[in-house]
């Protein structure tokens, strides 16, 4: 009888302690599991973007076989990527810093380093590249995939299909320039007024169309042509770079963006007005992030509508509106800023990644004055 409730008392401790080690390993894993979501919600985007942009890296590095292209796409998407793995370590009230560094980052690169011509000044590499839409068209009409071309197909063609306007909010060095200014709460958006980019797109696309076909204005006459071969021999780098026609483009191009942006910004007391109204490179855009897989997206069971997140966008997007229809916010005028989320007192707001297309602009439209 001894022998015998000694035996069941040991085998309920055994039962326990391997009930306990079950529950104990079975912890573990439900904890790494809730770990793992944790890190992947914060980090989606991350992920998200630094497997696009090395994967440009690598494929164009290997088509085109020139390494340019891995260190140049490679510096890009570290630079985007180490401003969205700071966005979820800041405090909400500094996440904004998180986006200045990726515009600090590659509009500093691309400004100076590519579009001026450092790079080209230090190393002799890479001649200065007009990465405005003129110079777009001109590479593309001299049939040659490279500079412009890769440029706008990645960051404005068919980039935004997966990251939507995600150029103006992180990148840019205009707007790298325009959200340094006070009002960055917008007053809301003047109707009709945004017809202007269509128009600019025209007038920028025909005077090249001009040059090209009746003057017969080409790259090779602009010497704007990269050297992927070899480094440019000639004695005085100084001075060759205001030979290149694609530097003084790029300057001349730029200079009437910071001017018409700056003063409009001032006058209509709106950092992103050259955004809404003016840059032509818009109208581009548009087309491939009205199907953008990354889009921002409402949590109506967690939304307590207090607006905030709509104060916040400079865009002037009425995110509500499209809550309220069960709709991510497919608007092609959203800039992928994150504004709205860092400002969501409920964490109601996150980006998302699937497909889906909407056809409704929801804006907060003030009659023209
Ligand atoms: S709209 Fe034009 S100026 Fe504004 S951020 Fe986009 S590309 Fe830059
Ligand atoms: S800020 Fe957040 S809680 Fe407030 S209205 Fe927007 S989504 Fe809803
Ligand atoms: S909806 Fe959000 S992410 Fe899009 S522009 Fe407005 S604030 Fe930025």
């Amino acid at each position: 009888m001894k022998n015998r409730s000694i035996g069941v008392e040991d085998l309920e401790l055994e039962t326990s302690k391997t009930d306990k080690t079950s529950e104990t390993s079975e912890d573990q894993i439900e904890n790494r599991r809730s770990s793992f979501r944790v890190f992947y919600k914060k980090y989606s985007t991350l992920l998200y973007i630094l497997t696009i942009f090395y994967s440009v890296a690598i494929t164009l590095w290997l088509v085109l076989d020139e390494i340019f292209y891995l260190i140049n796409f490679g510096i890009i998407g570290t630079s985007i990527g180490l401003g969205f793995g700071l966005w979820p370590v800041f405090k909400r009230s500094k996440k904004h810093i998180a986006r200045r560094i990726s515009q600090v980052l590659v509009g500093g690169y691309m400004f100076f380093g590519l579009g001026f011509g450092l790079i080209y000044l230090i190393w002799g590499y890479i001649q200065p590249e007009n990465m405005q839409l003129e110079g777009f068209w001109f590479w593309l009409l001299a049939g040659q995939f490279a500079a412009g071309v890769i440029h706008y197909s990645i960051a404005k063609i068919f980039g935004p299909t997966l990251f939507g306007r995600g150029w103006c909010g992180w990148t840019c060095w205009t707007a790298a320039i325009l959200d340094l200014l006070p009002w960055k709460k917008s007053p809301g958006r003047k109707k009709l007024w945004g017809h202007l980019r269509y128009v600019l797109f025209i007038l920028s696309t025909l005077l090249v169309i001009i040059l090209v076909f009746v003057f017969n204005y080409t790259l090779s006459s602009t010497t704007g042509i990269l050297d992927f071969t070899g480094s440019y021999s000639g004695p005085d780098l100084k001075s060759s770079i205001f030979q290149i026609h694609e530097f003084w483009w790029f300057f001349i191009g730029n200079l009437f963006y910071f001017a018409v942006g700056i003063a409009l910004a001032i006058v209509l007391k709106d950092n992103r007005a050259f955004c809404k109204y003016v840059c032509p490179i818009v109208p581009l855009m548009k087309v491939g992030s009205r199907a953008s897989i990354m889009k921002i997206a409402v949590d109506t069971e967690k939304c307590i509508q207090c607006g905030a997140c709509e104060k916040a966008c400079p865009m002037d997007i009425k995110i509500l509106t499209y809550a309220d229809k069960s709709s991510r916010v497919t608007s092609t005028e959203c800039i992928q800023c994150m504004e709205c989320i860092s400002v969501c007192p409920k964490s109601a707001i996150k980006e998302t990644f699937r497909f889906d297309i909407g056809f409704k602009e929801y804006l907060k439209l003030k009659e023209a004055s």
